[in-house]
């Protein structure tokens, strides 16, 4: 196994990190910066490198210091988590000229997805059914865009090449819209991401979010472990994610699952990865491919008892796939809460000293955060604090589990989002199962 890695990420996903390298006999390197000292990891890291202040661009984005950090300190390989640097393909490119191992897939293949036109092409070649659309980027000539949005059939949706995150997206109902709506995502999209490409696809009113977790190796050989269900969002951004997806019939599964791991196989993947889908009226569509770890990974590990960490540091040293597709057995159900730092009213970030922070615990209970008493969380960074997961033999059991848990957490000092948490574990349509992605939007419009 490796000698010693870089971890360049920061909070709960460097200290879930850090907790596979100990496992498998890895010394770590945290690499932080002025106001992360503090940080659980870098505690816990065998050494730690100050990569710069606070701003993400000048430390975690800073790749001549991330690369410097490895060459300092005689690491092998630098794991990116999820976020910062994951899916920038130059980075990955750099660190391997360096010689170092990038923990991911290989450069070309975090361009190729990193860029969802070319994405699409690619997914679309390989037999993944994709949501109706442009297929291209548009050009500035708008009789072009009038006549596919038209062909399309409106509502549609203009999205980023380059998007992420759930930003650089418009919804667009009417032809009198569509130029305003192509030009302000261009210009948001040029401004966040880079990369003014946009494309455009038929825009779902009811389906939900339902991906599929893979693993491939370097040496041919790919499974899927699953899918997950995360139809519970906010803004585009996802908030309680659940494995299986509920419903979702063990034929359909093995299908869909058997397509990714295909297209896997024809684009030569390596590394963990997610095929993302919209579900609607029984028909799958793919919207993305994310080519790191993901937050909701634990849902996946829960009921596979599958490490997907630790698989991705064992593929990066070229070790084969322990596991082949009939091992792979779904047990039980499992969920996750995003835990938050911000008012759960508002949604408004609560950066500040957390004063208390109590664990809840009992069978079938796991924490992934990076949260302490006396930890002050900085407000520079995203507002994720802490996932709470709970796995059950059934879904029923593992959402009482989640309803009990969430009574038990206590964080003191900052706002989170815990008490919407109680209400959304609670609510009728969520525990029948089967909600869209626009659930939580409308529940929180009743609301206010
Ligand atoms: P990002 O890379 O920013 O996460 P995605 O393409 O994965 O962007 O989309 C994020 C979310 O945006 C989806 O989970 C879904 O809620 C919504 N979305 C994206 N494309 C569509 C679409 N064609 N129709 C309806 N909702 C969509």
């Amino acid at each position: 196994m490796f000698d010693k890695i870089v971890i360049a990420n920061r909070g709960e996903i460097a200290l879930r990190i850090l907790r596979a390298c100990r496992e498998l006999g890895v010394k770590t390197v945290a690499v932080h910066s002025t106001v992360d000292r503090d940080l659980k990891h870098v505690r816990l890291a065998d050494e730690s490198v100050c990569i710069g202040p606070p701003q993400p661009a000048l430390s975690y984005l800073n790749i001549p210091a991330v690369i410097s950090a490895a060459e300092v300190t005689d690491a092998v390989a630098i794991h990116p988590g999820y976020g910062f640097l994951s899916e920038n393909a130059d980075f990955a490119e750099r660190v391997e000229q360096s010689g170092f191992v990038f923990i991911g897939p290989k450069s070309e293949t975090i361009r190729l997805m990193g860029d969802k036109v070319s994405a699409i092409t690619a997914m679309k070649a390989a037999g993944i059914p994709c949501v109706p659309g442009s297929g291209k980027s548009l050009s500035d000539e708008m009789t072009d865009n009038i006549r596919l949005a038209r062909e399309i059939g409106y509502p549609i949706i203009i999205k980023a090449a380059g998007g992420g995150g759930g930003r650089g997206m418009r919804v667009v109902h009417a032809e009198a819209a569509l130029k305003n709506a192509i030009q302000v995502t261009k210009s948001e999209a040029l401004a966040a991401f880079q990369n003014d490409s946009v494309y455009m696809e038929k825009f779902l009113e009811h389906p939900r979010h339902i991906e599929f977790q893979i693993l491939a190796d370097n040496h041919g050989n790919c499974v899927h472990l699953g899918e997950r269900d995360c139809s519970m969002q906010r803004r585009h951004q996802k908030v309680i994610e659940e494995s299986p997806a509920p419903g979702l019939d063990q034929r359909t599964r093995e299908r869909l699952g058997q397509r990714c791991v295909e297209a896997c196989l024809a684009i030569g993947y390596r590394g963990a990865g997610t095929f993302e889908f919209l579900y609607e009226n029984g028909e799958f569509y793919f919207i993305e491919m994310n080519t790191r770890v993901q937050v909701e990974h634990p849902v996946t590990e829960m009921v596979t008892g599958i490490d997907i960490v630790k698989e991705q540091l064992l593929i990066a040293f070229g070790e084969k796939l322990s596991i082949k597709q009939d091992d792979v057995i779904m047990r039980g159900h499992a969920v996750e809460c995003r835990v938050n730092a911000e008012d759960p009213k508002t949604f408004r970030p609560s950066p500040g000293k957390v004063r208390t922070f109590h664990v809840p615990g009992g069978p079938g209970v796991r924490i992934d955060s990076h949260l302490y008493d006396g930890y002050v969380v900085p407000p520079y960074y995203d507002s994720l604090v802490a996932k709470l997961i709970t796995h059950a033999p059934d879904r029923t059991t593992a959402l009482a589990r989640m309803s009990h848990a969430l009574t038990e957490m206590v964080v003191e000092g900052i706002e989170t989002n815990i008490s919407l948490h109680r209400e959304l574990v609670h609510d009728a349509a969520f525990m029948a199962g089967g909600t869209d992605i626009h659930y939580l939007e409308r529940r929180l419009a009743l609301e206010a």
